[in-house]
C-alpha cells in the first residue's frame, strides 16, 4: 500500500478526525529497569536468530513451538493475527537513524492487540531495551515515535489476547523526513581534488552472501584479529557441491601476506580491501572510491546450505545491504581517514582534510521488492542512510529494469525469479541481448533518482533499457548524468569475452551516452585478455598488447575509452568475484597467454621498470589487492600509457556529481 493511500484510509477509518489514536512518546528505560532479563527476553525475544530462506527464524520457531514465526520488520507491511497467538517482527540490520515512527492502522474490527516494542543491539551484544508496551481496543490504531533507536534493531510483538477474531494490522515504520532532498552545504575549495578514483569496490564484501564467502574483514583493527589465518574449509568452499572447480572448492591453509595464496590476483574468497591496503592506497594516489553494497540471494543461499552463514548476517538482499551500509558508518565514525559523503562539496571537504571520500551504491538483484514494502519508501531508506546511487539491475531482471544479458549461469535463474514475480518478466530474445528494458516504475525510479541528485549507474543494465534511459535523461531532464560503474570495451573482447559478457559492455554507440551526459565509465580490472585497440586514422597505439592478461591488455581498453573521449575511472570489483589483473613478470607473468606464445611474450616485457615499492610488488604479485591499486596505473605509465585521464579522475567524478545538481545543464556535443 502507497502511505498516501494508508493515511487516507486512516482518515476515513476515524472520519477524518483521529480519536483514540495515540501519541505518546515511549518512555524506555525506566520500563527496562523494572524488568529483570528473563522477563525482558521473553517480552523482547533473544534477537538472535539464524536466517533461513523462508525470511523467517528457524531458532525461533523452535523456541516459541506453536508460535506463529518471527518476520522480519520492513518499511511497510500488513498482518493478521488470529485469536490466541502473537506475531513477532525484527529488523535484520541496525538503523543509521535515530528516531523513527511506527504507525499501527487496523484493517477490521474484529479484536485488539497488545504491543510490544524493544530494540536490539547485534547478536552477542547486550540487552534488548524495552520501549514500549500498551494495548489497542479492536479497530484501534497509533502512531508513536521511539529514539535510542541508532545501531540498534528494531523488535515488534503483537499479541491477540482476545479468544475469538483475528487482528488485522498495516504496520508502517517511518524515518523523519522521509522523501526529503539531501540540501548540501556547498561551501568547499573549489581546487580540484587530487587522485584518481576506483568507482566500483565491495568494500564490505565480507558481509556479503550470508557473511560466509569472503575471509577477514574490511574493518580498522590488528591485522591478526581482522585478517585470520584461513584454513581452507571455514568459509564458502561450496563444500556440499564438491564443484572440482580450485576456486570454489577449499584449499590449503593461508596466512594473508604470508602464504603466496594471500594476497593473490586470481584469490576470489579472501578479503581484498583491508583497511591497511585502502589507507596505502589512498596515500598513494587513490582520490575517492565508490563502496559498492552488492548481495545476491542465490549464492547467499547456498551459503546457508553449506552451513557457512554466519550468525546474524541476512542472506536476504536489502537486509543484507542495511548491515554492510551499518559496518560502513562504523568505520567512518571509528577513523579519521574514511569518510562516507553524501554530496560532492562534502567530498571536497573531506578530500581538503585529507580524508579518503567514500560515496555509497547499490548492486542487487531483488531490488526494493514488493513484500518488503512501497519501493519508494525503500529508496527513501536508503537514501537516509547515505547512499547516493544504484543499479537498476544486475544480474537478473528487476521490477525495474531488463538487466543484461552477460554469463549465462544466471538466464536460468532469472527465468526461475520470473516465474514467483509474476510482475518481472522474462524474455529470451535472441541470447545475447535481453529484449525487456525499462518498466514503467523504471522510469518513476529514474524520476525519483534524478530528484534525490543520486547518480543513475547503468552497469548491468541491458542495452535496450540503456537506451530508453539514454533518451529519458536527454529529452526529460537536460542531460542528467549517466554513469557505468563497471564495464568493459565490447569492439577489442576476444571471442570467448564476447560470449561471456554479452551486452554487459560499452560500446560506441553507449560511449555516447556517457560522453553527452557529462558522464564517466569505469574500467574493471579483471584479468582478460585483449584484441589490440586499433587507433583512429593518424593515432597511434600506445601500448604494445604483448602480455594476455596484465596491464597491457586493461590498457587497450583505456585507449578506446580515451579515444572516444569518455571520462575513465578504475573498478577493481575488489571482493567481487573477479580474478584480477595478473602481473608481467615472474612465474605467473601473461597468464592469459596462449600456451605457445606465453615465452615470448614474458620475453618481450624486458627487465622490470623501477617505480615505487607497491609496483616492485604488482611485478611478480599482478593487482592481489588494494594495496596494489596505484601500481597499476604507475605500470600503465611504464608500459607508455597516457594516464592523464584517469590520473584526476576523482575530481571528474565530483565534476559529474555536481552536474547532477546544476539547474542550467545541457547535453554537450
Ligand atoms: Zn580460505
Ligand atoms: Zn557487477
Ligand atoms: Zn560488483
Amino acid at each position: 500500500m502507497q502511505k498516501s493511500v494508508f493515511a487516507l484510509s486512516l482518515l476515513m477509518a476515524w472520519g477524518g478526525s483521529l480519536p483514540g489514536l495515540a501519541q505518546t512518546a515511549a518512555a524506555a528505560q525506566k520500563q527496562t529497569a523494572t524488568h529483570s532479563a528473563a522477563e525482558l527476553k521473553s517480552l523482547c525475544g533473544s534477537g538472535t536468530y539464524r536466517y533461513n530462506l523462508w525470511n523467517q527464524n528457524l531458532n525461533e520457531i523452535l523456541e516459541n513451538g506453536s508460535q506463529l514465526p518471527l518476520r522480519r520488520l520492513v518499511t511497510a507491511q500488513q498482518t493478521r493475527v488470529p485469536a490466541g497467538q502473537q506475531r513477532q517482527f525484527l529488523q535484520m540490520a541496525p538503523n543509521s537513524l535515530d528516531s523513527q515512527t511506527l504507525s499501527i492502522n487496523a484493517q477490521n474490527a474484529a479484536a485488539g492487540a497488545r504491543l510490544i516494542v524493544c530494540s536490539h543491539p547485534m547478536p552477542g551484544q547486550n540487552a534488548p531495551v524495552l520501549l514500549d508496551d500498551f494495548t489497542l481496543a479492536a479497530g484501534q490504531g497509533a502512531r508513536r515515535k521511539y529514539s535510542g533507536l541508532k545501531d540498534r534493531r528494531l523488535f515488534l510483538k503483537i499479541v491477540n489476547e482476545a479468544s475469538t477474531g483475528t487482528a488485522a494490522y498495516q504496520l508502517d515504520w517511518q524515518l523523519p523526513g522521509e522523501g526529503a532532498v539531501w540540501q548540501p552545504d556547498t561551501k568547499a575549495n573549489p581546487a580540484p581534488i587530487k587522485g584518481f578514483a576506483d568507482i566500483h569496490v565491495h568494500h564490505a564484501g565480507s558481509l556479503a552472501f550470508g557473511g560466509g564467502w569472503y575471509w577477514g574483514s574490511h574493518r580498522e583493527g590488528p591485522v591478526a584479529l581482522r585478517m585470520p589465518a584461513c584454513d581452507g574449509h571455514n568459509h564458502g568452499t561450496v563444500a556440499p557441491f564438491k564443484t572440482g572447480v580450485k576456486l570454489l572448492d577449499a584449499h590449503p591453509p593461508q596466512r594473508f601476506g604470508e602464504t603466496a595464496a594471500w594476497p593473490h590476483w586470481k584469490d576470489i574468497k579472501h578479503e581484498q580491501v583491508s583497511a591497511e591496503a585502502l589507507k596505502s592506497a589512498h596515500q598513494n594516489g587513490l582520490g575517492l572510491m565508490m563502496a559498492s553494497l552488492v548481495n545476491n540471494q542465490w549464492l547467499a543461499g547456498a551459503v546457508l546450505f553449506g552451513n557457512q552463514q554466519v550468525e546474524g548476517v541476512p542472506a536476504n538482499d536489502m537486509d543484507s545491504l542495511k548491515l554492510q551500509l551499518h559496518s560502513l558508518w562504523e568505520m567512518h565514525h571509528n577513523t579519521d581517514w574514511y569518510r562516507i559523503v553524501r554530496d560532492p562539496w562534502e567530498a571536497r571537504r573531506a578530500a581538503a582534510a585529507g580524508q579518503l571520500p567514500v560515496v555509497l551504491a547499490l548492486e542487487v538483484d531483488h531490488l526494493f521488492p514488493e513484500g518488503d514494502g512501497p519501493w519508494k519508501q525503500q529508496l527513501h531508506d536508503f537514501y537516509a542512510m547515505g547512499v547516493r546511487s544504484l543499479q537498476l539491475a544486475h544480474q537478473y531482471n528487476t521490477h525495474f529494469s531488463g538487466a543484461a544479458f552477460h554469463r549465462d549461469i544466471f538466464k536460468p535463474m532469472g527465468y526461475i525469479k520470473a516465474l514467483f514475480k509474476p510482475g518481472i518478466g522474462f524474455e529470451a530474445g535472441n541470447g545475447f541481448y535481453n529484449p525487456v528494458g525499462l518498466s514503467p516504475l523504471g522510469y518513476e525510479l529514474i524520476d525519483e533518482m534524478v530528484r534525490l541528485n543520486m547518480l543513475i549507474d547503468m552497469s548491468h543494465l541491458s542495452i535496450a533499457a540503456q537506451r530508453e534511459i539514454y533518451a529519458y535523461v536527454r529529452d526529460k531532464h537536460q542531460g542528467y548524468p549517466l554513469y557505468n560503474s563497471h564495464t568493459r570495451y565490447g569492439p577489442i573482447l576476444t571471442q570467448a569475452g564476447v560470449q561471456e559478457l554479452k551486452e554487459f559492455v560499452v560500446t560506441p554507440e553507449t560511449a555516447v551516452f556517457y560522453r553527452r551526459t557529462g558522464g564517466m565509465v569505469g574500467l574493471r580490472t579483471g584479468e582478460h585478455p585483449m584484441r589490440d585497440f586499433a587507433p583512429p586514422s593518424g593515432g597511434k597505439q600506445q601500448v604494445a598488447n604483448n602480455c594476455d592478461g596484465s596491464s597491457r591488455s586493461l590498457a587497450q581498453i583505456y585507449e578506446a575509452w580515451d579515444a572516444h573521449g569518455l571520462s575513465i575511472a578504475l573498478a577493481s570489483d575488489f571482493n567481487g568475484f573477479i580474478s584480477q589483473a595478473g602481473p608481467r613478470y615472474g612465474p605467473e607473468a601473461c597468464p592469459n597467454a596462449p600456451p605457445e606464445q606465453r615465452a615470448a611474450q614474458i620475453a618481450a616485457q624486458g627487465s622490470p621498470p623501477a617505480g615505487s615499492e607497491q609496483l616492485q610488488r604488482f611485478h611478480t604479485q599482478g593487482l592481489a589487492h588494494m594495496d596494489l591499486l596505484p601500481a597499476l596505473i604507475e605500470d600503465w605509465r611504464a608500459t607508455g600509457l597516457d594516464t592523464r585521464n584517469i590520473d584526476h579522475s576523482a575530481e571528474a567524478f565530483l565534476k559529474m556529481w555536481e552536474r547532477a545538481y546544476d539547474p542550467n545543464r545541457t547535453l554537450l556535443p
